[in-house]
């Protein structure tokens, strides 16, 4: 028995090869086909099962794909998406996380975010990354 699923193992293993394999997409993409399908159990909404289907094939089709480069473009695009808003909601948890001790301003030349300790009163701030200083109360 055990053996027969060592040999199972090293069968996928070479089936597997050249194959691009699972990724964050197709993760994301199965999540969203199974919490889809989950859905559709519901009567008024059953005909999420067909789109929910089509995502799921669509996620194991990228899995087993041999055409490595364009389903590492398509990763590309969804991490870029994606890591758009992991970073502004890392940012806000940590505006959040300390909220009592620092304010977070915009520098005026450049947009970016400057954290700065709370209760210093009327103070110049300057931007480590233009180097513009502008003056604010904290
Ligand atoms: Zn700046």
């Amino acid at each position: 028995m055990r053996r027969f699923f060592g040999n199972l193992g090293a069968g996928l293993r070479r089936w597997m090869i050249g194959r691009y394999g699972a990724d964050e997409l197709s993760r994301f993409l199965m999540w969203c086909g199974i919490i889809l399908l989950i859905a559709a159990i519901f009567k008024p909404v059953a005909f999420l099962a067909i789109p929910a289907w089509i995502i799921l094939l669509y996620s194991y089709f990228r899995c087993f794909s041999r055409n490595i480069v364009k389903r590492s473009k398509e990763r590309d695009v969804y991490l870029r998406i994606t890591g758009k808003f992991k970073s502004r909601f890392s940012i806000l948890k940590k505006r959040w996380r300390d909220r009592y001790t620092h304010v977070y301003y915009r520098c005026p030349g450049c947009r970016t975010t400057i954290r700065v300790p709370r209760g210093r009163g009327r103070i110049a701030i300057s931007c480590p990354k233009c180097r513009r200083e502008f003056i604010k109360t904290t």
